[in-house]
């Protein structure tokens, strides 16, 4: 039972009234209604805190969510107050933006239904497309040629475009070809429509994010690119389609808030936080992760152990000259076909608290990296579009058939790769996109498998220096052997039988993991899933810092590789995988990401070893043929 009512005209405008007055003039907040007046040139908008509105008035708090002429009553008052107080004028397109809503009223796409319509609701997102910034008009003015009658017409549909019929003068009359539009006269204000989907933390087993439309207005047009995470705070609306009686849903943002780093909605408990503790204690834990990676795929010890480490990653660094140097270690699985390649792929992207699995043969005019289009969504304007490695930033992107990429595709990966951002100059759209993410890709030989009697990095049919974006390179030949296919047969024939009784998490409790390819071990996948995925988003909150044992040994090891190389290869020029810095700076990265395993801030000698010993096994088997 609210003390207040919208019916209430009155009693509204008094407790709004009080609301500014006080709030504003007791409270230190950032835009006070004077401090807007006084210092904020543009005077554009207003910043709520929902949590404090709730705190000074409950039952205010309360309507606001259902009804959306308390923020019209709020943007009123206020105009009218700083005029009063402080003989000032807002801005035209002032607003009153609403932040910091409560965590149990967000709402999750998909579960937007018929009575969250002109409701107000925070949603979480990821910014898949962007218009460009649009002129929308609010006050369109007209004039008549015959008797030179001014009129204007408020224009407050999000779709059609209000004209005078005829002329309003009774006495003329003229018919709508003698009424002329004056562009000049009339008042417009900034428009971007965008789409927003959701982020890969509110999926579960490979459900397709969904989407909706968002429409940004005034200053907040423009506020955001596609990759960014947001929550989105509006109200839920209804848009006609042409000849049907069904609507479609977009929500009308009052404010678009850009998420930190570190965001994270993922909830870790304080049951979760004890038993991550308890984990992060276990002597044995570095061994369980890696168990835990794709537990019904046999075999592969390494290549798990590679990405378990890019799951938690390296930490990213500036250099003096402002520079950036990338955390995320990037890796390439190239094999036969029939080999696993695929299912690790998926189950990584699905295990990674921001995952995402994507085509080389993608289907999406964005590709893997990011288009500028003219559409439907944008009715003729350009739209720039996010994909894969945008919708992946600060998470992990497993790109499967890597070896069929695109062309326009393929030249932005270096970028994407190594810089970790993509620059987009078309057609009036200046972008840079975000895609600090690591790559977990998986391709085909150059002919179709491996050739025996070919040395492998010859059959690598990719482009050198994007292969030399890769921090490891797992060639994976399917050679018939009797012992490891018979083991590998028994695997699967037991996975496929215990996945007739058990559901998916009780067939990776048993699981065979082999240890150098020597013995199998029947081992417990001692981490759940979802226990892992929370562990992963705790440790990468850590910034491991390297001790100097760990620095000694891998300079060593570096300089060694070095020089090794140097004395085998006749020409430097035409190996196509040469020893640079960049195999340094991979080492450091897996022993960071080591470290995080145990969530240690130091890279001690034994994170070092192992990165080193990951780094020379690759190597090796690169150059085994
Ligand atoms: P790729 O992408 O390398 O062509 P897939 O991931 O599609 O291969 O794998 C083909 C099938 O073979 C999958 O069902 C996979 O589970 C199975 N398979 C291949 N190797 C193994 C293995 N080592 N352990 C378990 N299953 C395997
Ligand atoms: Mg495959």
């Amino acid at each position: 039972n609210n003390r207040i009512s919208v019916d209430d005209e009155e009693g509204l405008k008094e407790v709004v009234e009080e609301f500014l007055d006080r709030y504003y003039d007791s409270q230190g907040t950032e835009f006070t209604l004077r401090d807007l007046i006084e210092s904020y040139p543009g005077r554009k908008h207003l910043s709520i805190d929902y949590k404090r509105l709730e705190f000074f008035d409950p039952d205010l708090a309360d309507l606001l969510l259902v009804e959306p002429l308390v923020i019209d009553e709020l943007e009123k008052k206020a105009r009218e107050m700083a005029l009063e107080k402080y003989d000032a004028n807002l801005d035209k397109g002032f607003n009153v933006r609403v932040k910091n809503l409560p965590d149990d009223i967000y709402l999750q796409i998909r579960n937007i239904r018929q009575h969250h319509i002109n409701r107000f609701f925070p949603i979480d997102g990821i910014v898949q497309k962007a218009t460009q910034v649009m002129p929308q008009a609010t006050l369109a003015v007209f004039k008549c040629e015959e008797c030179h009658e001014i009129m204007e017409i408020r224009q407050k549909s999000e779709t059609e475009f209000k004209s005078p019929p005829k002329c309003y003068n009774e006495k003329c009359g003229a018919g709508s070809s003698k009424i002329e539009f004056l562009e000049k006269k009339s008042e417009f204000r900034d428009f971007q429509k965008i789409k927003i989907q959701e982020p890969p933390e509110q999926l579960t087993g490979g459900e397709k994010p969904e989407d909706i439309t968002v429409k940004a207005k005034d200053d907040l047009a423009g506020k955001v690119t596609p990759g960014n995470r947001v929550t989105v705070n509006g109200f839920v609306k209804i848009e006609k389609r042409e000849n049907s009686r069904i609507y479609d849903p977009y929500v009308e943002a009052n404010n678009i808030e850009l998420e930190e780093q570190e965001f994270q909605r993922i909830e870790i408990s304080s049951g979760d936080e004890e038993k991550i503790r308890k984990l992060s204690e276990d002597p044995q834990i570095y061994s369980k992760i890696i168990e835990s990676m794709v537990p019904a795929v046999y075999g592969y010890s390494n290549i798990k152990e590679a990405v378990a480490l890019q799951l938690f990653s390296g930490q990213p660094k500036k250099n003096p000259d402002g520079t950036r140097i990338r955390g995320d270690i990037h890796t390439l699985l190239i094999g036969d076909p029939g080999t696993a390649k695929s299912q690790i792929l998926r189950y990584i992207s699905d295990l990674a608290p921001r995952g995402v699995y994507a085509s080389g043969k993608s289907v999406s005019a964005a590709g893997l990296t990011a288009a500028a289009v003219k559409d439907e969504f944008s009715e003729g304007a350009f739209t720039l579009e996010a994909g894969a490695l945008v919708l992946s930033d600060q998470g992990v992107c497993a790109i499967d058939e890597f070896d069929k990429i695109e062309a326009e595709d393929l030249n932005a990966l270096n970028d994407a790769m190594e810089q970790q951002e993509i620059a987009v100059h078309k057609a009036g759209i200046d972008s840079t996109l975000k895609t600090r993410c690591a790559v977990l890709s998986a391709a085909n030989p150059k002919y179709g498998r491996f050739d025996e009697f070919e040395p492998i990095p010859e059959q690598l049919n990719i482009d050198p220096t994007l292969l030399s974006r890769f921090d490891l390179i797992f060639p994976i030949t399917d050679k018939p052997d009797r012992d490891r296919d018979n083991r590998i047969a028994e695997h699967i024939l037991n996975t496929n039988r215990l996945g007739e009784k058990r559901k998916r998490e009780e067939v990776m409790d048993r699981n065979i993991v082999d240890e150098g390819d020597a013995e199998v071990v029947r081992v417990k996948s001692e981490i759940e899933p979802d226990l892992l995925r929370k562990y992963v988003a705790k440790a990468r909150q850590i910034s491991p810092v390297m001790t100097q044992e760990a620095r000694d040994k891998l300079k060593e090891f570096y300089i060694e590789l070095r020089n090794e190389r140097w004395d085998s290869s006749s020409s430097v020029d035409e190996d196509p995988l040469p020893i640079t810095a960049r195999n340094l700076e991979a080492l450091i990265r897996l022993g960071e990401a080591s470290a995080r395993t145990r969530l240690s801030d130091k890279v001690k000698l034994k994170d070092a070893e192992r990165a080193i010993r990951i780094v020379d096994n690759c190597l090796s088997k690169v150059k085994e043929s």
